[in-house]
């Protein structure tokens, strides 16, 4: 659902919700919401109806046939037993296509047709019989498109045509009926009618309370899925660099803070493009906006792990988190963050000396185990003095610090590696 579709359909909501008491008034689309988001429990409900229905037929049909004489009148015995086998095809039928209904049309459509033609079916069964049989089997019949309707959570415009059309199959039954006495037939039609009204008064509370229920959920759900969309897009916001798209400095600050002492080996690299006010002087700002993005690419593409993270800590400055299995493992990755700029092959006339001069970096490295908040920032320091150390040494290489000779000061700084010397 598109964020538009998703805002009408919260407008719709509280609009029904403001209407109260007029909760069948739904407009279409919210009324097409509505029962597909009730589909699965309906289906349920269908089925358990229809199940129950011919388990009560089957009882019936196997009582008839071998617990009670056949013989008297085998012709209508046999009209009797083709009936109630009509019957059970047709709860099958129901019973099959609220099954395999993908929508809830269909589960509405084969609802109501199984709950008629059930009907149906049963007042002509009915009318094969005489005498007494007739007359209790108006009485019991009477109750299945009832108790169908109720059971089956019929939505209440469509309980209205179940139990209007069932009492009209019922009243036409009655007076076809031969032999009917009338001491039975005017008690069953009153029982009939108050069933009825009761039916359709529990179907509308019911359809109702549903719908009241489904709006207030429905207003939830679509709040809820609104505000963790706008979170995400503000987190995205205050944690993506705008120009780059790659992570900011509070993004790095805090997977820096995340950090804890069990985290193993990591390595925090500072990145810094060489000469690059000389490129921005010579392409422009534009231009060096550009390359500003393909460095930030390039640097992100050249990391693999899960967990590690490149960062654009402003200007041409960026920043990398890794973990390591080794502290052996640094001189690697560096290597691949400073070709993988080099790769790139942005030329660059103003830099350094070689024949094709082309965009480079130079990178600063700490590495580190079992760190605390306080030797994180040591740990930024250390990289930026590596870096330091890479410019001076001539740049377009990488240094890491080296925390055994971290005591004689600059002469801390050790295995100053340029891409000739790995
Ligand atoms: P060094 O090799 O020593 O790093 O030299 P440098 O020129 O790269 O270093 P310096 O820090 O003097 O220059 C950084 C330049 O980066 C200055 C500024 O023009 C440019 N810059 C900073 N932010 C942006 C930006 O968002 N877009 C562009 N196009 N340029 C930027
Ligand atoms: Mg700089
Ligand atoms: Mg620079």
């Amino acid at each position: 659902m598109s964020t538009l579709e998703r805002d009408e359909l919260i407008a719709e909501v509280s609009r029904n919700l403001a209407a109260r008491g007029n909760a069948h008034a739904f407009t279409p689309a919210l009324e097409d919401h509505y029962r597909t988001s009730i589909a699965r429990q309906r289906r349920r409900s269908v089925m358990a109806a229809a199940l129950i229905g011919l388990m009560v037929l089957c009882a019936f049909v196997v009582h008839r046939t071998f617990f009670t004489d056949t013989t008297s009148d085998p012709i209508a015995f046999r009209r009797w037993l083709f009936t109630m086998a009509a019957i059970v095809a047709v709860a099958a039928a129901t019973l099959a296509g609220a099954a395999v209904s993908r929508s809830h049309r269909g589960i509405d459509r084969s609802t109501i047709f199984g709950v008629i033609a059930i009907a149906a079916l049963v007042t002509v069964s009915f009318r094969v019989e005489t005498g007494d049989a007739a007359t209790i089997g108006i009485y019991c019949w009477v109750m299945v498109p009832l108790a169908a309707t109720n059971l089956t959570s019929l939505h209440f415009r469509q309980a209205l045509v179940s139990v209007v059309s069932a009492d009209a199959i019922y009243a036409a039954g009655l007076v076809t009926i031969p032999d009917l006495d009338p001491f039975v037939h005017v008690p069953a039609l009153l029982l009939t009618i108050s069933v009825s009204v009761m039916t359709l008064w529990g179907s509308y509370r019911n359809d109702r309370d549903h719908r009241a229920l489904f709006l207030y959920m429905t207003r939830e759900r679509l709040s809820a899925e609104r505000s963790a969309e706008q979170n995400a897009a503000l987190r995205e916001m205050t944690t993506l660099d705008p120009l780059t798209g790659i992570p900011n400095r509070r993004a790095f600050e805090a997977r820096l803070a995340e950090i804890r002492a069990d985290a193993g080996v990591v390595a925090l690299a500072m990145v810094d493009i060489d000469h690059f006010k000389a490129f921005n002087d010579l392409y422009g700002h534009p231009e060096g906006d550009r390359c500003l993005t393909a460095v930030a690419r390039a640097l992100t593409s050249a990391m693999r792990g899960r967990r590690d993270l490149v960062a654009r800590l402003g200007g041409e400055e960026f920043v990398v988190l890794a973990a390591l299995a080794t502290p052996t493992d640094a001189p690697a990755l560096l290597e691949r963050l400073r070709r993988a700029v080099e790769k790139l092959a942005i030329p660059h006339a103003t830099a350094g000396r070689a024949a094709r001069p082309v965009v480079t970096v130079s990178l600063g490295c700490a590495v580190f185990t079992a760190m605390e908040a306080s030797s994180q920032r040591e740990a930024m320091e250390r990289a930026d003095r590596a870096l330091y150390a890479s410019k001076r040494g001539g740049r377009n290489r990488w240094t890491i610090y080296d925390a055994a000779l971290a005591s004689h000061g600059e002469a801390g700084l050790a295995r100053e590696v340029d891409e000739v010397g790995l």
